[in-house]
């Protein structure tokens, strides 16, 4: 054995044997309040004769209570302020706590640091780099507001790389505040000789400072911090706007309308279209899309309905000019006219934001403006992500952003459509260009398709556009473009499958860059780091929407901009912290796919104990005859209880069936409501009831249900 593991298992031996010895002997007994009430007046004697001993006694009892990390420091302080009083008390229990906290450090230090650094390594340096930049400031906030019990705290920075120097000084700083209140508690407490004492205006303005004095450390915390946040840029005297908004999609749209409709100066900028990419590029298109495909799926499966079925002419020119009349019909919902009127000023141009409270806007013409403004919500979106395969360039990829322009262009469907990225935009757009007579090729790297679902509901889906023709590649990795060739690759083996076009569909990356988060440092990963209340590093700057993540649905960027525009605007009032528990979403694909709260996999991952009901559409009567009984309600509950945890329905308008789930989920409804509640008769509605059904069936009182039966046998005789 090395002599430095030989020490630390010496210094280990020791401490195991110390806090062993604390627990066999009970020694916590005497750290209560009752114990300290019952010796009070016997120290207090002991003090009168014998002051050093009784000092030194108590001093290293602290001492040791820290360094071992053993319950009762709150009590030992308080006694400090019962047995000497506030002022020397505070000193004792002041430095007798620094320099236990600084033994604990050292113990787990010596004890700890290599084998965490062995097994955490990489982590562990980027906590020291953190530690090197901000440790101080990180460790003064600990201290000021007890959030985390002291002993976690002393233990936890022994394992970085701070110096003890540092770690002492700043923890004796850092905790005077509290121990001095804590003392003074203590000095009240001796003052206790009768039950009158308890209600006297002395102690109870300790304790009401003892409860107190977290929120006011929290406060003087957050000035710090805002201080050396904006301690480089000068703040306006005045200011043009009370809210800057930087992009007009969903989520910048319903910002600057609720902005304006609390009758606050904002300004909305937009660099591409109004409405961004739900209403130009995303939502709007593809579902517009999809209405077409379905007819033309309808007219060649109309011999099912009693009608000859036929072979779609699709005039795609007229589709696509569909596609554009469906977007300029919404349009005007979204448009600088409206949002002018209802108060916003819009400007159509490009902002950059120079300072905290400063926005640039170059215009379309290269004109400059800068605004000043109490507040910005940032709503830059996201935009397709390209990955590097090689000779992708040159084929002339199409993504979500530039596929509506090109193929606007074109008078035929694609012929040859290859659609690289299995997630909802590929899997809906495959569908759609399948039906509207595309021989569409769907390469999806993952094991499925819709790796978001639940793996039953990625096996119905791909299993339907199987059959409507979709020749699907999941475990196929795009490689290499060879001319109009895509090399996929599955396992070893390397196919080159032939395309007319090919879109790219692999998500969809926030926009990061160009507009001043770099300069501002404001912190990013893969999107715009916010807190729960959408605020980004700087208070007065919010983040909602594709570009702050952490879903990309543009009813989110709705729910988030509401967040984010009271608490920019009132958040010295108060600040509300945006709720993500009942987040639903629907893929477009017929049949829908429509989800609330946790799948399967989610709750098994999050170790929820769960039960699953289903209930299959083949028997719903609406579902009979509209021709679309293939589907399934399946309903994730706590076991025991009606409680819904998540929900996943496969089903013509599923979409529209899920709101009586999300209602329910979001104000604690359970199925006993839903089964409850009359539904008309005959709707897809009703599969919401008959899942309920089946969770009732599944949960019957067995028990009760056999002595009722034993009550009607009775009552024949
Ligand atoms: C094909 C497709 C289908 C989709 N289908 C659905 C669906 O069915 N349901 C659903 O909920 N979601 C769907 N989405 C996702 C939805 O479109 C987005 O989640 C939504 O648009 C996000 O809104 P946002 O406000 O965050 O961003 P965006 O709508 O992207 O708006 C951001 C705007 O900011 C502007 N901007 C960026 N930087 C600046 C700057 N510096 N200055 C000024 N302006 C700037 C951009 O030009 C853009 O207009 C789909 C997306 C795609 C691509």
């Amino acid at each position: 054995m090395s002599q430095g593991t030989a020490s630390k298992v010496g210094l280990l031996a020791f401490l195991v044997a110390a806090i062993a010895a604390f627990f066999i002997f009970d020694l916590g007994a005497y750290l209560t309040l009752d114990s300290l009430k019952a010796r009070q007046s016997d120290l207090a004697t002991l003090l009168d004769n014998r002051p050093l001993v009784i000092i030194g006694g108590f001093f290293l009892i602290y001492v040791a209570a820290t360094a071992l990390s053993l319950p009762g420091a709150a009590i030992l302080t308080l006694a400090a302020g019962a047995i000497f009083g506030l002022w020397l008390g505070t000193l004792i229990v002041s430095f007798a706590s620094a320099i236990g906290a600084s033994l604990a450090f050292l113990s787990s230090r010596t004890i700890l640091r290599d084998w965490v650094k062995a097994r955490f390594g990489k982590r562990v340096e980027a906590i020291d780099r953190g530690i090197a930049k901000d440790g101080v400031f990180y460790l003064l906030t600990l201290r000021l507001i007890p959030a985390f019990p002291f002993f976690l705290i002393n233990l936890a920075m022994g394992l970085t790389r701070m110096r003890l120097a540092t770690f002492y000084v700043v923890s004796q700083i850092g905790m005077l505040p509290g121990t001095i209140v804590y003392v003074n508690a203590g000095t009240q407490l001796a003052a206790i000789d009768s039950t009158g004492d308890i209600l006297s205006p002395a102690l109870i303005g300790s304790f009401v400072l003892l409860g107190l004095f977290p929120l006011i450390a929290k406060w003087v915390i957050g000035l710090i911090k805002r201080r050396r946040i904006y301690r480089n840029h000068q703040r306006p005297r005045r200011f043009d706007r009370n809210l800057v908004v930087i992009g007009a999609g969903a989520g910048g749209l319903v910002t600057a309308y609720i902005a304006a409709a609390v009758r606050a100066k904002v300004t909305l900028v937009e660099a591409g279209k109004m409405g961004g990419d739900c209403l130009n590029y995303g939502c709007v298109p593809s579902k517009a899309l999809i209405r077409s495909a379905r007819l033309a799926h309808d007219m060649r499966h109309a011999d099912e309905f009693g009608l000859a079925s036929a072979a779609p002419s699709v005039d795609f020119t007229a589709v696509m000019a569909r596609v554009r009349k469906v977007i300029a019909t919404i349009a005007p919902a979204d448009s600088v006219e409206r949002y002018t009127e209802l108060g916003v000023d819009v400007r159509l141009g490009h902002a950059r934001i120079v300072d905290p409270w400063t926005v640039e806007i170059t215009d379309r013409n290269g004109g400059k403006q800068r605004l000043t403004t109490r507040a910005i919500v940032i709503a830059a979106g996201a935009e397709p992500f390209v990955p590097k395969i090689p000779g992708l360039e040159d084929a002339g990829f199409l993504t979500s952003d530039t596929m509506w322009d090109a193929l606007e262009a074109r008078n035929t469907v694609p012929g040859r459509l290859v659609i690289v990225g299995g997630g909802p935009i590929g899997t809906e757009m495959a569908q759609a260009f399948a039906r509207l007579g595309a021989g569409v090729s769907l390469v999806e790297a993952g094991p499925r398709i819709l790796p978001n679902e639940d793996e039953e509901v990625s096996e119905f889906i791909a299993d339907t556009l199987r059959r409507e023709g979709v020749d699907i590649r999941v475990g196929h990795e795009a490689v290499r473009c060879e001319g109009k060739s895509l090399i996929v690759k599955n396992g070893d083996a390397e196919t080159a499958i032939a395309f007319d076009d090919i879109i790219v569909a692999v998500g969809r990356k926030a926009r990061l860059t160009g507009y001043g988060l770099e300069d501002l440092g404001i912190e990013t990963g893969k999107t715009v780091v916010v807190d729960e209340t959408l605020k980004t590093l700087y208070p007065n700057i919010f983040a909602v929407g594709d570009v702050a993540g952490p879903y990309q649905f543009t009813h989110f960027a709705a729910h988030q901009a509401w967040f984010a525009a009271v608490n920019a605007l009132f958040g010295r009032f108060r600040t509300f912290r945006a709720d993500y528990t009942v987040i639903p979403w629907t893929t477009f694909t017929d049949p829908e796919v429509a989800h609330v709260g946790h799948t399967v996999a989610t709750a098994t991952a999050a170790n929820i104990a769960h039960e699953i009901v289903r209930y299959d559409l083949g028997h719903l009567d609406r579902a009979v005859a509209e021709g679309a009984n293939r589907g399934f309600v399946t309903v994730l509950v706590k076991p025991g209880k009606d409680k819904i945890l998540g929900v996943t329905i496969v089903a013509a308008q599923a979409g529209e069936l899920l709101a009586e789930f999300v209602l329910a989920m979001k104000h604690g409804l359970g199925l006993n409501k839903i089964l409850g509640t009359i539904h008309a008769y005959p709707t897809m509605a009703e599969a919401n009831k008959y899942a309920a059904g089946e969770w009732k069936k599944a949960n019957q009182p067995e028990k009760l249900l056999r002595w009722v039966e034993r009550y009607h046998r009775w009552r024949r005789k």
